[in-house]
This record gives C-alpha cells, structure tokens and sequence, in this order.
C-alpha cells in the first residue's frame, strides 16, 4: 500500500515529513517514481494535475492539498475515485488576514493616502464609520463564511452570496441569480471568493459591475477565470469602478507585457492571499486515506458534476 505524492515538488518534503510525522509506518513514492500503479492506493495533487492519474486503478482516493480545484477536475482520474479538497484553519486565516486587509486599507483611504504623500500633500480625509461601509462576499463558503465573521466583529455590514441559501451570523445572505443585483446594490466592495466552475466563469462581467454603486472597489481572490478582463478596464475607465485588487490571473505568472501591470487603479499581488501548511493540513490527509481505505466517505469531498 503506497500513497503516491504528485503535489508541487518544492513542497514534497514538507508534506511527506508532515504526514509521516503522525504516522511514521506509511510508505510513499513521488511522482513520477511510483513504480508498479497497481500498488498505489492514495494520490495526493496539489497545484497542478501532474498528468494521467487514471493509470492507477486500484486508488482508493484522490486529495487536493488546495482548497480550488478547477485546475484538477480537467485531468483523468481511476473512473468513480473520490476526490477530496483542502480545508485548513491555516489556509482560512491566512484568506481572513489578506482580505481583512484589502478592506481596512479602503475604508481608511490608504490608496488616496499614498498618492497625496508622492506629492508631500497634507491630505485630511473625512474619517468613515465601518458601519457605513457594505462590503458583500461572492461565495459565502469555507473562506466566504469565515472573512465574513471578522468583518462582521470589524462592525462592517456584511452580504453574501451563494448558490444556494446559507445563514451566518450578522451576514446578509443572498443566493442565485436572481438575488444578485439586489444583493450588489449598496456595496462598496465587493469580494469575489467563488470557486471557478462553468457556472461562475467570467461572473465579474460588465452585467455584474453595472449593479454596484459608482466607484465600488473590487478585491478578486477566488480565480482569474472569474474576471472578464476587457470588462474590468472598461468599468475601471469608466469609473464604475474605483479601482481592483486582484491575487489570480487567467495566466500565471501574469506575462510581462500584460496591460494589468500598468494601470494605476489595479493592485497585484501574486496568487499569495492563503496557502496551505502541510503543518495543519497533514491530520486531514491522514484522516482521508484512512477513510478512504475503510471505504468511509472523505471529509471535504468535491463534487466534479458541480465542479467544486
Ligand atoms: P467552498 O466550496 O467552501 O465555498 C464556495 C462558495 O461558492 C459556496 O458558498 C458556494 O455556494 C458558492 N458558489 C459556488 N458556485 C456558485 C454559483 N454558481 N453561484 C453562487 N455561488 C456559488 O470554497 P472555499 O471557500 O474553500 O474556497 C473558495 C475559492 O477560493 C476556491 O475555490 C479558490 O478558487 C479560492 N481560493 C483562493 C486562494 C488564493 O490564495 N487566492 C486560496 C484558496 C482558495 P453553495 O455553498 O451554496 O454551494
């Protein structure tokens, strides 16, 4: 029984050190040396599909050590295998900080601060109440939920929005297409934290943008797939849009020569809002192959019909 390891290769250590660590009796081969497929029973992939995974028949399970896995479900899997995702207090802390962050930074004016200082400008802004300042979540999930409970404590009015109807507590929720304009109207940001599925592909579109107050302020870190990019510059020369702070890109690395890079009224930050730590997600991986060799169902499954 082997657990075949065809995550990032940069990160193997760690996660094979950490998972070992809690069960030091596992036995592991790395991708591409797994020698006879019929012996791995347990594939662990991370940011990228390494390649065919449906050579290894006898798999019991597949797990993500990332929380989206778009970029897996396009790949071959055993048919029927179950496909389990990441979910890591580590992952869910690092997202609150980083778009806690983003949020702060906007209600105190820092972009406006920073360019009244370039020109040795005393600029004394008008303070804003956060209780005066709606910011609304696409994607009231793991992530979701919990970036909207620190705003929540912050005294933000929060609103969300999902597929289907959720309750979370001080957050207004709103789900499906047809809750979404009203669920746009007063935001001043807006958060995009969907996964990236068919359904949600290019959402952040001019029909979307058109719903938000003038000068509404976009902060991307679900997937670059979500943005329509021609849309975005529109609405942020239009001034629909005050400006966007974006963490992931249709390519990455962004390409050098694309027009992102040099717009003022876009902030980049390159795919670092949140990462998994092998630290805290080795116990839940430990815990899947576990289940997955008692034929139990995995914790955080995904559902490749629904496509997260
Ligand atoms: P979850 O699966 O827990 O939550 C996804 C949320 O999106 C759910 O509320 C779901 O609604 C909603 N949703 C899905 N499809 C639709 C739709 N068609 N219309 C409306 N709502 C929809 O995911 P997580 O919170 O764990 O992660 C969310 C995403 O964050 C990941 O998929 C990934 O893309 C991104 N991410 C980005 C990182 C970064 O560093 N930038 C790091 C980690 C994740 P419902 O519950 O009703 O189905």
């Amino acid at each position: 029984m082997t657990i075949l390891y065809a995550a990032d290769p940069e990160d193997a250590e760690g996660w094979i050190g950490s998972i070992r660590a809690l069960d030091p009796q596992l036995t592991f081969a790395t991708w591409p040396d797994w020698g006879d497929p019929d012996a791995i029973d347990f594939i662990i992939v991370g940011g990228r599909m390494p390649g065919d995974l449906s050579i290894f028949q006898n798999a019991k399970a597949i797990q993500s050590t990332w929380a989206g896995v778009n970029h897996l479900l396009k790949g071959k899997f055993p048919p029927g295998v179950p496909i389990a995702r990441m979910v890591d207090q580590g992952l869910s802390a690092n997202m609150v900080e980083y778009l806690v962050y983003w949020v702060l930074d906007a209600l105190r004016q820092g972009r406006e601060l920073r360019a009244a200082q370039r020109e040795a400008k005393w600029l004394e802004l008008p303070l804003r109440w956060a209780r005066n300042f709606p910011v609304g979540i696409l994607g009231l999930g793991t992530l979701g939920a919990a970036t909207a409970a620190k705003l929540v404590e912050l005294g933000f009015p929060v609103r969300g929005w999902s597929r289907t109807a959720k309750s979370v507590a001080g957050v207004e929720s709103f789900h499906g297409a047809d809750q979404l304009h009203d669920f746009l109207a007063p935001l001043k940001l807006l958060i995009c934290l969907l996964p990236l599925t068919p359904e949600t592909e290019g959402v952040l579109d001019a029909k979307l943008f058109a719903g938000l107050p003038e000068g509404a302020i976009l902060v991307n870190a679900g997937r670059g797939g979500h943005t329509n990019e021609a849309d975005l510059i529109a609405a942020l020369d239009s001034g629909k849009l005050a400006y966007a702070v974006l963490d992931v890109f249709r390519e990455e690395p962004l390409p050098l020569d694309h027009v992102f890079w040099r717009r003022k009224d876009i902030v980049i930050t390159p795919h670092v809002a949140s990462i998994t730590r092998a630290g805290t997600g080795a116990a839940d991986i430990l815990e899947n192959y576990r289940r997955a060799l008692a034929g139990e169902p995995l914790l955080n499954p995904v559902d490749p019909q629904r496509g997260y």
